[in-house]
């Protein structure tokens, strides 16, 4: 309930100033938390595909910015009113919490007569859309301290879920939390197919698995990353798409499948306009086709829309998440870390390092930079 508890002394940050040029380290003079905020200490904060596309300016952002959507801290002082957390436990100060990446309006059709506050359009996003310039200033988490707005969806990390658990997949995981749960949920005992092994692809497998897939085909590459999975048990068979040419995929599939029917699932999470033609052909009649990869544009794709009558496919688009989605991915991830070695994932930076990991990642050399900032590097 202090207002008066974060010293004035400045902390460190990572700042994107202009594009396409590195990241800047600067230094911010903290705000105490006014009502309904809570200011919290970074900890963990993930580096994502989506921040390469920021630095690189594909998207249209106010600079200064600091990045980082993706993070996990501590509560290092509550504002006035913050008592507890999304699902009502307790909240003090010294918890370790999760937040989500973005507050919707709360006032748009899609907010409040659609109920799909993930199509929000004027969604303020932490790391993304909230320049350093603007108070309160610390609004990413490429940061030692973050400044978590009122309205912020903010969980207590369960027991079982330890940072890096829950920083490994990032945003990847609520993503595919949304896809899979909230518009279409795998059967127990479905052929699943996911094309893509970035993060997206993982996670949609991961949560497949736990759905009670029979088998999870995933379809991927390069080498190197399947090679994670397989050892990590993420998927039962996999497929290497630098390896094969989409007959053989094809091929495959439907030999993993009942009757040579093909896939119950398919979830596409590759990005690639052209993995859509090839995922209906990998669906059976009657089956689903989740489309969750296509984040940024990259144009249009032949595809033969007759296929999608034919076999009477459901064709279904999830975009980003929700806060139901954020905390019930949270939720879910002591049941993930006991089944699979998430922290396998992930390559620590030091904060001032996020430069270093960006460029790993775009190398491909890690599949999850996270930066460990404070006390806990
Ligand atoms: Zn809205
Ligand atoms: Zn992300």
């Amino acid at each position: 309930m202090t207002t008066s508890s974060t010293s004035a002394r400045p902390v460190s940050a990572m700042q994107l100033r202009a594009f396409d040029a590195p990241l800047e380290p600067t230094r911010i003079v903290p705000s105490a938390a006014g009502p309904g905020a809570i200011v919290a200490d970074v900890t963990h904060a993930g580096v994502c595909g989506t921040d390469m596309h920021l630095q690189a300016g594909r998207m249209q952002i106010p600079l200064p910015v600091i990045l980082g959507h993706e993070a996990v801290g501590v509560v290092r002082e509550l504002g006035s009113g913050v008592t507890t957390d999304a699902t009502g436990q307790r909240l003090e100060v010294g918890d370790a919490i999760s937040w989500m990446s973005n507050i919707p309006c709360g006032q748009c059709f899609y907010c409040t007569e659609e109920n799909q506050p993930s199509l929000c359009e004027s969604r303020r996003v932490y790391g993304i859309n909230q320049s350093s310039a603007d108070w309160p200033h610390l609004s990413g988490g490429w940061s030692e301290q973050i400044y978590l707005q009122p309205g912020s969806t903010v969980i207590k990390l369960p027991e079982g879920a330890t940072p890096d658990a829950v920083i490994a997949l990032g945003c990847a995981g609520p993503t595919a939390t949304h896809a899979m749960q909230s518009m279409a949920e795998p059967r127990e005992g479905d052929v699943v197919v996911v094309q893509g092994s970035g993060p997206v692809g993982l996670a949609s497998a991961m949560l497949a698995q736990l759905a009670g897939a029979a088998k999870v085909i995933l379809v991927g590459g390069p080498a190197n990353r399947l090679e994670i999975a397989r050892s990590l048990g993420i998927g039962d068979v996999h497929v290497d798409i630098f390896e094969s040419s989409a007959e053989e995929r094809l091929a495959r599939v439907l030999a993993e499948t009942p009757g040579g029917r093909g896939a119950d699932f398919v979830i596409e999470a590759t990005g690639a306009p052209s993995a859509v033609a090839e995922g209906i052909d990998l669906a059976r009649k009657g089956g689903t086709y989740l489309v969750v990869g296509q984040y940024t544009d990259h144009g249009t794709t032949m595809l033969n829309p007759h296929y999608i009558t034919k076999k009477q496919l459901r064709v279904l688009g999830s975009w980003a998440f929700s806060a139901a989605d954020h905390v019930q991915y949270v939720r879910s991830v002591p049941a993930l870390a006991e089944r699979f070695d998430l922290s396998a994932l992930v390559t620590h930076y030091p904060l001032a390092r996020a430069n270093d990991a960006l460029d790993d990642m775009r190398s491909g050399r890690t599949l999850k930079p996270v930066l460990v900032v404070g006390d806990a590097a």
